[in-house]
């Protein structure tokens, strides 16, 4: 379908124009059709049994699925890519695909909530152990790893902290014990981070944030290096694992103008941040792009930018007056999720997902930085201050 696909160093801009669109041989149209499909035709008994045989059954492949895979394998430079129809959905078939009953696994201790929830229900109800590490554990991941631990599981920036992870240094450790490597890269998206370009055998995403960027699908993606690529594949085939062709041609939509969307969110999120770092309300910023973020020096290494999701801490302050201060915002919906290109606002909830390593004491306030003008963010903001100290 694509013609685009050997070409690996086309950049990011180029590779969500042209990867996945179909051959201008085959239909004049620019876009990949939606395809509806259960059952798929042969031409006839031969075809049945045929190898070669490219389309079989609705769950095993559409075009429309051929299309955002391809484009999503040449973005991330994946061996093969599958889309599942959540990004949770990703990462519980990733990790039933490489853990076994009897395995140990390391799991980041900034993981966003619903991961940790996995791993304490279904993976232990299955016999799967799991520690929590703090993310800033670097090489010293090592002194965690036991004969029977099987995989490490990376989330960087965590998504409610924003901790950034030595991701060389822990997958250095991983691999020098022949463990499988994974890593959330929600936040960043292969626009700015690229996980197994940097060795990682599990790239993951909530493409429901970024890739659709429109609040209005969820799906989610699994990139997949050569080295567990088949064992993936089987895992999610036997699963009975696919997407709805609508999301996936939303997900599709969304891709070709990602990186354009990710840039402005990347440079409104920084001038909103920059702003709210001059506040006295405001007793720290929590964003990897700040050079007075302690995570700024492996951002600015690994990194090639960063997104629109971040978080501060306010000085103590009466929950009412918090309260009073996010419920007055007018731009800024109070809401879960993040990507889309509107503004979103939540305070953030720590109790009882945090088991080994220091999590603000402080109130911390998330915010996504949609597409608006930054300088109506600000003013809105301004005035929440205002109603944070009561007046
Ligand atoms: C939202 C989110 C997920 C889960 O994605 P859903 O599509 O909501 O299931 C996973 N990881 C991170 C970091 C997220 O923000």
């Amino acid at each position: 379908m694509s013609k685009s696909i050997p070409n690996r160093n086309r950049s990011v801009e180029t590779i969500v124009t042209h990867s996945g669109r179909p051959d201008p041989r085959d239909t004049p149209f620019v876009n990949t059709p939606v395809v509806r499909a259960s059952t798929v035709l042969f031409e006839n008994l031969a075809a049945t049994k045929n190898p070669g045989t490219k389309y079989v059954y609705g769950r095993r492949g559409t075009p429309t699925s051929e299309a955002l895979t391809d484009v999503l394998s040449e973005l991330e430079g994946a061996a093969g890519t599958l889309v599942t129809p959540s990004g949770l959905a990703a990462v519980s078939i990733a990790l039933l695909s490489v853990l076994s009953t009897g395995d140990h696994l390391l799991m980041t201790d900034s993981a966003y909530g619903p991961t940790r929830l996995f791993c304490e229900g279904v993976l232990k109800r299955y016999g799967v152990e799991t520690t929590y590490y703090d993310p800033l554990i670097g090489a010293d991941i090592a002194g965690l790893i036991r004969p029977n631990t099987r995989a490490v599981f990376m989330e960087s920036p965590g998504s409610l902290t924003f901790e950034v992870q030595d991701v060389p240094a822990i997958v250095a450790a991983a691999k020098a014990r022949g463990l499988v490597t994974l890593i959330d890269n929600t936040w960043a998206t292969p626009v700015y981070f690229k996980p197994l370009a940097h060795g990682i055998d599990i790239a993951l995403m909530a493409g429901t944030k970024y890739v659709v960027g429109h609040s209005d699908a969820m799906i989610g993606t699994i990139a997949c290096a050569e080295s567990v690529w088949a064992a993936v594949k089987r895992t999610y085939g036997d699963m009975g694992m696919f997407t709805g062709p609508d999301d996936m041609y939303l997900a599709l939509r969304g891709l070709r103008t990602m990186p354009v969307r990710l840039a402005r969110h990347f440079e409104s999120a920084l001038t909103v941040a920059r702003w709210l770092e001059q506040r006295p309300e405001v007793a720290r910023v929590l964003h990897p792009a700040l050079p007075s973020d302690p995570g700024h020096a492996i951002w600015k290494r690994d990194f090639g930018g960063a997104s629109g999701l971040f978080a501060f801490e306010l000085q103590p302050v009466a929950h009412e007056r918090i309260a009073a201060m996010i419920d007055g915002l007018e731009l800024f919906g109070i809401g879960y999720s993040w990507g889309g290109f509107e503004s979103l606002v939540t305070l953030v909830d720590l109790k009882g997902i945090r088991t080994a390593s220091a999590a603000p004491t402080r109130p911390v306030v998330r915010l996504h930085v949609g597409l608006e003008d930054p300088a109506d963010l600000i003013a809105d903001l301004d005035a929440g201050f205002s109603r944070l100290a009561g007046g």
